[in-house]
């Protein structure tokens, strides 16, 4: 059966982009605390005269080595993270990558205490979860490697113990087979499970026509996110709020006059990118034509609304661009609702609270029932 990378589901790709961030913090933890780790026992042995090799050696490749490759892995993903040009099956990619490289440096700095030898293969199950058969392989493959290796050295470093570490070669890599194999059965569940996800959207007229995503932005379009927020809109009562804003660049049209339409669209594409990280079961972000964006919140915690929507002003008041230093920021409106509404009505206060917004200085956020100053 072929069986292709299904959904192109926003509320998807913010998920898979928080494991992404996940994976990146986590190399830097390991990093700091392996880094700690290995000071302190090479600090303990040299101290009780135990290190079994020269000082020189120790610190070179238990200590300087693995800290360097972890400083590349973790500049890689970070950098790759924040890569506007790449798409997420690459950034999954480098990140699993990265983390499996990790590992393995890891295991090998340690080849002396043999479970360590099957770090790599926890990276293989971990990152299973991407459901891309390709990092399953490779991972697998790289993982038999590491281990390998890791067996000779340990050869290498007690030649006395040759048979034994033999052995213990033949059972890790049979440990990798099996947790490469149940990783593959792991990853095919999680594959089909989102073929399922995604023929009931298809069945209920969703993503059939790729015209549910806008092209530019990666939000959602307006047809599906007008489609979504009536019903949201429609079901809200009092035991069940609603929120709703409008988002607007400021001064979008000085941006495009003084850099050009082509700057102005990657201006939307990273504003788009920021949104997109918001996007989740109970908050849909769609793009409502030009420079104009709109996000529904089905769980209506005023306050809690609020902070998320100055969050993503925030964050994309701090992009940067290669072709401008001007700071570019954005203007809200926000409403919240404990009645059910029409989506334009709810549209039309929303943009009423987005004119005093902008009337009052823009870069900001204001509530319907609030006052500008
Ligand atoms: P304000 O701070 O009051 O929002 O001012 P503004 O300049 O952002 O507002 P205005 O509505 O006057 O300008 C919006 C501009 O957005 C006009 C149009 O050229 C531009 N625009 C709309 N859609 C697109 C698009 O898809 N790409 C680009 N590059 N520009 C767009
Ligand atoms: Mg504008």
């Amino acid at each position: 059966m072929m069986i292709t990378k299904p959904t192109n589901d926003p509320a998807m790709r913010n998920l898979e982009r928080g494991i992404r961030f996940e994976i990146e913090r986590l190399i830097l933890i390991v990093s700091v605390l392996c880094l700690v780790l290995e000071a302190g026992l090479c600090f303990y042995y040299f101290s009780i005269q135990d290190l079994g090799q020269p000082l020189n050696t120790y610190i070179e490749f238990r200590i300087l080595v693995p800290l360097g490759v972890n400083i590349l892995v973790y500049l890689v993903t970070r950098f790759s993270n924040r890569s506007e040009n790449s798409t997420d099956s690459t950034k999954n990619r480098v990140c699993s990558f990265a983390g499996l490289i990790m590992l393995g440096v890891i295991s090998l700095a340690h080849s002396y205490f043999i479970p360590l030898w099957m770090l790599p293969a926890f990276s293989i199950l971990f990152c299973s979860i991407f459901h891309d058969d390709f990092i399953t392989k490779i991972q697998s493959g790289v993982s038999f490697v590491f281990v390998l290796y890791s067996g000779i050295l340990h050869i290498y470093d007690y030649p006395s113990d040759r048979n034994d570490t033999i052995i213990c070669i033949v059972l890790a890599e049979l440990i990798v087979l099996g947790v490469s194999f149940m990783s593959f059965k792991l990853e095919n569940y999680n594959e089909r499970k989102f073929v399922i996800s995604e023929r009931s959207l298809i069945s209920q007229n969703k993503f059939k026509n790729g015209f549910e995503i806008d092209s530019v932005t990666g939000v959602y379009s307006k047809a599906y996110l007008s489609e979504e927020a009536g019903k949201i809109l429609s079901q809200t009562n009092e035991l069940d709020p609603s929120g709703l804003a409008v988002l607007d660049i400021d001064d979008f049209k000085e941006i495009n006059d003084e850099l050009g339409h082509d700057k102005g669209d990657i201006v939307l594409r990273a504003l788009g990118s920021v949104l997109s990280g918001y996007i989740d079961e109970s908050t849909i972000i769609g793009r409502f034509g030009g420079e104009k964006f709109v996000v529904v919140f089905s769980n209506g915690v005023r306050e809690d609304n609020m902070n998320d929507l100055n969050q993503m002003c925030r964050e994309f008041a701090k992009k940067k661009f290669s072709f401008t230093k001007r700071t570019v920021t954005l203007s809200g409106g926000y409403v919240w609702f404990d009645e059910n509404i029409e989506l334009e009505k709810a549209m039309d206060k929303a943009q009423e609270a987005l004119a005093r917004a902008k009337k009052s200085g823009k870069n900001r956020v204001i509530a319907s029932d609030e006052s500008e100053e």
